[in-house]
Protein backbone atom coordinates (compact mmCIF):
# COMPACT_ATOMS: atom_id res chain seq x y z
CA UNK A 1 0.00 0.00 0.00
CA UNK A 2 2.88 2.36 0.52
CA UNK A 3 3.88 1.93 -3.15
CA UNK A 4 1.39 4.55 -4.16
CA UNK A 5 3.10 7.09 -1.74
CA UNK A 6 6.45 6.62 -2.25
CA UNK A 7 6.15 7.25 -6.04
CA UNK A 8 7.92 9.86 -7.24
CA UNK A 9 5.60 13.06 -8.44
CA UNK A 10 5.78 16.55 -8.89
CA UNK A 11 5.15 18.82 -5.80
CA UNK A 12 5.46 15.48 -3.82
CA UNK A 13 7.52 15.51 -0.99
CA UNK A 14 6.85 13.74 1.78
CA UNK A 15 4.27 10.49 2.39
CA UNK A 16 2.79 9.99 6.05
CA UNK A 17 2.64 6.17 6.79
CA UNK A 18 0.65 5.58 9.36
CA UNK A 19 0.90 1.75 10.72
CA UNK A 20 -1.60 0.54 13.10
CA UNK A 21 -1.84 -3.45 12.29
CA UNK A 22 2.16 -3.39 13.12
CA UNK A 23 3.85 -4.14 9.65
CA UNK A 24 6.59 -2.48 9.81
CA UNK A 25 7.37 -4.70 13.04
CA UNK A 26 6.21 -7.96 11.05
CA UNK A 27 8.17 -7.34 8.10
CA UNK A 28 10.60 -4.80 8.75
CA UNK A 29 11.16 -1.51 7.15
CA UNK A 30 9.23 -1.02 3.56
CA UNK A 31 12.63 -0.66 1.50
CA UNK A 32 13.90 -4.19 2.88
CA UNK A 33 10.58 -6.15 2.30
CA UNK A 34 11.81 -9.16 -0.34
CA UNK A 35 8.58 -10.38 -1.61
CA UNK A 36 8.67 -14.45 -2.43
CA UNK A 37 8.98 -15.28 -6.29
CA UNK A 38 6.58 -17.80 -7.86
CA UNK A 39 7.96 -21.36 -6.94
CA UNK A 40 9.94 -20.03 -3.71
CA UNK A 41 10.00 -20.72 -0.13
CA UNK A 42 6.90 -23.19 1.86
CA UNK A 43 8.25 -26.51 -0.49
CA UNK A 44 5.10 -26.24 -2.18
CA UNK A 45 2.70 -26.94 1.40
CA UNK A 46 0.03 -25.31 1.42
CA UNK A 47 -0.26 -23.74 5.25
CA UNK A 48 -3.14 -26.16 7.42
CA UNK A 49 -4.51 -26.00 10.39
CA UNK A 50 -6.38 -28.90 12.56
CA UNK A 51 -9.95 -28.60 13.24
CA UNK A 52 -10.40 -28.17 17.24
CA UNK A 53 -13.54 -31.01 17.14
CA UNK A 54 -12.59 -33.61 14.80
CA UNK A 55 -9.14 -33.38 14.27
CA UNK A 56 -9.13 -33.02 10.68
CA UNK A 57 -6.07 -31.13 9.13
CA UNK A 58 -7.49 -28.72 6.93
CA UNK A 59 -6.56 -25.05 4.83
CA UNK A 60 -5.88 -22.69 6.94
CA UNK A 61 -7.86 -20.06 5.41
CA UNK A 62 -10.83 -22.55 6.14
CA UNK A 63 -13.67 -20.22 7.95
CA UNK A 64 -15.34 -23.99 8.41
CA UNK A 65 -14.57 -27.60 8.77
CA UNK A 66 -15.28 -29.63 5.73
CA UNK A 67 -15.76 -32.80 7.35
CA UNK A 68 -17.43 -31.97 10.63
CA UNK A 69 -19.04 -28.20 9.96
CA UNK A 70 -16.88 -26.83 13.09
CA UNK A 71 -17.27 -22.79 12.50
CA UNK A 72 -14.22 -21.56 13.36
CA UNK A 73 -14.39 -17.51 15.56
CA UNK A 74 -14.10 -15.05 13.04
CA UNK A 75 -10.44 -14.04 12.89
CA UNK A 76 -9.87 -10.94 14.73
CA UNK A 77 -8.11 -7.81 13.28
CA UNK A 78 -5.88 -6.60 15.27
CA UNK A 79 -5.64 -2.61 15.05
CA UNK A 80 -3.95 -0.45 17.72
CA UNK A 81 -5.29 2.30 18.96
CA UNK A 82 -2.37 4.41 17.57
CA UNK A 83 -0.25 3.93 15.12
CA UNK A 84 3.68 2.49 15.61
CA UNK A 85 6.59 4.62 15.84
CA UNK A 86 8.99 2.25 14.23
CA UNK A 87 11.06 3.73 11.49
CA UNK A 88 9.33 2.93 8.26
CA UNK A 89 12.50 3.20 5.93
CA UNK A 90 16.08 1.47 6.86
CA UNK A 91 18.92 3.23 7.95
CA UNK A 92 21.21 2.00 5.32
CA UNK A 93 22.67 5.35 3.58
CA UNK A 94 25.59 4.51 1.84
CA UNK A 95 28.42 6.91 1.65
CA UNK A 96 30.76 5.77 -1.28
CA UNK A 97 33.90 7.90 -2.02
CA UNK A 98 33.69 8.84 -6.12
CA UNK A 99 36.99 8.57 -7.62
CA UNK A 100 35.33 9.98 -10.82
CA UNK A 101 32.74 11.28 -12.91
CA UNK A 102 31.94 10.81 -16.47
CA UNK A 103 29.90 12.44 -18.83
CA UNK A 104 28.29 11.53 -22.18
CA UNK A 105 25.05 11.81 -23.92
CA UNK A 106 22.54 9.12 -23.92
CA UNK A 107 20.83 8.93 -26.95
CA UNK A 108 17.64 6.61 -26.86
CA UNK A 109 16.10 5.57 -29.93
CA UNK A 110 12.78 7.61 -30.57
CA UNK A 111 13.58 9.05 -27.43
CA UNK A 112 15.00 12.60 -26.38
CA UNK A 113 18.50 12.58 -25.18
CA UNK A 114 19.55 12.98 -22.02
CA UNK A 115 22.70 13.53 -20.11
CA UNK A 116 24.31 10.41 -18.97
CA UNK A 117 26.79 11.06 -15.96
CA UNK A 118 28.63 7.84 -14.68
CA UNK A 119 30.44 8.20 -10.77
CA UNK A 120 33.34 5.89 -9.96
CA UNK A 121 33.40 4.47 -6.94
CA UNK A 122 36.19 2.41 -6.51
CA UNK A 123 35.44 -1.08 -9.05
CA UNK A 124 31.41 -0.61 -9.17
CA UNK A 125 29.91 2.67 -11.39
CA UNK A 126 26.65 3.87 -10.98
CA UNK A 127 24.97 6.03 -13.17
CA UNK A 128 22.39 9.20 -13.62
CA UNK A 129 20.53 10.27 -16.61
CA UNK A 130 19.55 14.18 -16.53
CA UNK A 131 17.12 15.10 -18.64
CA UNK A 132 17.98 18.37 -19.67
CA UNK A 133 15.51 18.21 -23.21
CA UNK A 134 12.80 16.69 -21.92
CA UNK A 135 9.71 18.51 -20.10
CA UNK A 136 7.42 18.36 -17.40
CA UNK A 137 8.93 16.49 -13.95
CA UNK A 138 11.85 15.28 -16.06
CA UNK A 139 12.76 18.76 -16.76
CA UNK A 140 12.34 20.12 -13.66
CA UNK A 141 14.57 17.07 -11.87
CA UNK A 142 17.18 18.38 -14.48
CA UNK A 143 17.14 21.93 -13.59
CA UNK A 144 17.61 20.99 -9.83
CA UNK A 145 20.37 19.19 -11.05
CA UNK A 146 22.10 21.65 -12.82
CA UNK A 147 21.53 24.66 -9.77
CA UNK A 148 22.90 22.37 -7.32
CA UNK A 149 26.03 22.03 -9.78
CA UNK A 150 26.25 25.40 -11.04
CA UNK A 151 24.86 27.55 -8.54
CA UNK A 152 24.30 31.24 -10.30
CA UNK A 153 24.38 29.59 -14.11
CA UNK A 154 20.96 29.20 -15.67
CA UNK A 155 20.08 26.18 -17.04
CA UNK A 156 18.74 26.03 -20.72
ZN1 LIG B 1 -13.87 -30.73 11.96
Amino acid sequence: MVGRGTRLAPGQENCLVLDFAGNVRRHGPIDLVRPKRPGEGGGGEAPTKVCPECDSIIALSATECPDCGYVFPAREVKIAPTAATLPVLSPKVQWLLVHGVSYSRHDKPGGLPSLKVTYSCGLKSYSEWVCFEHQGYARQKATEWWRKRAPGCPCR
